[in-house]
């Protein structure tokens, strides 16, 4: 998951690589406020959890306090790659002389770790990768090797730097690569890493992405407030929901809802539909063995859905029985109903005492059943798949 800016910067200056710090605000009072403490001029950088935001329009510098309301308004009403932009950091505007590149990610084609340079930093780096590979420098580390200082020099040294800038870059370079170790980071990056008219070398941009499944070793990330995030922006509210409910969810952009009986078939449906000219809505897991309130509340976040046009189920009951998926499904058509058509098969472990309680409650209150398709082990998964898309493309 990404940090924003000010919380990078955060950690950067807890691990000494110098960096300019500022004050995060929400609005443009706030702004203006927080830019006459700080002092003229300042720069207004958007908070979101993507790059290119100098490009875009998210980056500006500001003179005075009409310049920081105008400038802060604008800035608040951008959205920038889909992310629309609510925080802004104010700093002290830097005088740039300078700036290159510093990076450590994980090299998985090689297992190893890799420290990264470039001479001209600002730019993004991806780009400067296809069109110029060779002004990328690397230096690899196996997994579990430390880095020396003489790592930071070499780097420093192949970024043609020398005297007082290659004493002030090389350990930055050693210290970001602990911090990468230290948060178990996927990416720690600063672009650009800029010398200041006068001198001096500071961090001007901070991009750190964590590696979500290592944040229960790390505190002082939950302590900060810093919670799970998508791995490419915030979680929306219904992944928020899924998540307290306990369940692994996640938003896709189609419109078929998928309620699968695991993650296995969640995969396996995704491809199915998919093959069919259909598109999921979702990826979704039960767990194994999900009592029937949890199948319950599966079916709520799909119901409620907007984007969702048809609910596709499939149980495959293995060590999860069919009779507690249909006693599931039944609770939520009781205590929810059922706005939406819904195709489901259900084969396996109890399969024929799930379709019994179908049959029988669907005898009781027929009305709670009218937007139902059950199918069992003689329809084949490809047909039920090829009916879910049919129902969304008419719905
Ligand atoms: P990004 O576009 O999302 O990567 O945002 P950055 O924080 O890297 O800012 C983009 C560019 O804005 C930098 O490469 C700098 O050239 C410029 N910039 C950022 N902060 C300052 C500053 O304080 N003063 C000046 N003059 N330029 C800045
Ligand atoms: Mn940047």
């Amino acid at each position: 998951m990404r940090l924003y800016e000010h919380e990078g910067k955060t950690f950067f200056a807890k691990n000494k690589i110098p960096t300019s710090q500022g004050k995060v605000v929400t609005t443009t009072e706030d702004a203006v406020a927080a830019a006459s403490e700080i002092g003229f001029p300042v720069v207004i950088k958007a908070q979101v959890l993507t790059g290119g935001r100098g490009k875009a329009g998210g980056v500006k510098i500001a003179n005075n306090e009409s310049e920081v309301a105008a400038l802060s308004s604008q800035i608040l009403s951008l959205s920038i790659k889909g992310y629309p932009v609510q925080k802004l950091l104010i700093e002290p505007a830097l005088q740039i002389e300078r700036e290159i590149y510093l990076g450590v990610t994980i090299d998985r084609a090689n297992y190893k770790l890799v420290l990264i340079g470039c001479a001209e930093g600002g730019v993004e780096i991806e780009e400067t990768a296809k069109k110029a590979p060779e002004k990328i420098i690397k230096i690899p580390f196996e997994i579990d090797a430390p880095i020396y200082s003489y790592h930071g020099i070499e780097m420093a040294k192949k970024l043609g730097l020398s005297g007082s800038d290659l004493k002030d870059v090389a350990p930055i370079a050693v210290r970001l690569f602990n911090l990468f170790k230290k948060l178990d980071c996927k990416v720690a990056e600063i672009n650009p890493l800029v010398k200041t008219k006068n001198g001096k070398w500071l961090a001007a941009d901070a991009r750190i992405a964590l590696d979500d499944d290592a944040l229960f070793r790390h505190p002082e990330v939950t302590e900060m407030g810093i919670t799970v995030r998508h791995e490419e922006g915030e979680l929306t509210d219904r992944e928020k929901k899924a998540r307290d409910w306990g369940i692994p969810y996640v938003d896709l952009d189609g419109d078929i809802g998928m309620f699968p009986g695991g993650a296995g078939f969640g995969i396996v449906g995704n491809d199915f539909i998919h093959h069919y000219g259909g598109k999921p809505a979702n990826f979704m897991d039960s767990g194994g063995g999900p009592s029937p309130e949890r199948i319950a509340k599966m079916l709520v976040l799909l119901d409620e859905n907007p984007q969702v046009k048809v609910i596709f189920g499939a149980r495959f009951g293995g060590i999860s029985r069919c009779d507690d998926f249909a006693k599931g499904v039944i609770q939520f058509l009781r205590e929810h109903g059922l706005s939406k058509p819904m195709v489901v098969r259900m084969t396996g472990n109890k399969w024929e005492e799930g379709l019994k309680i179908f049959e029988q409650a669907k005898a009781e209150t027929p009305d709670l059943f009218k937007r139902i398709e059950f199918h069992g082990i003689e329809t084949p998964i490809e047909d039920i798949s090829q009916r879910a898309v049919a129902l969304a493309k008419n719905a």
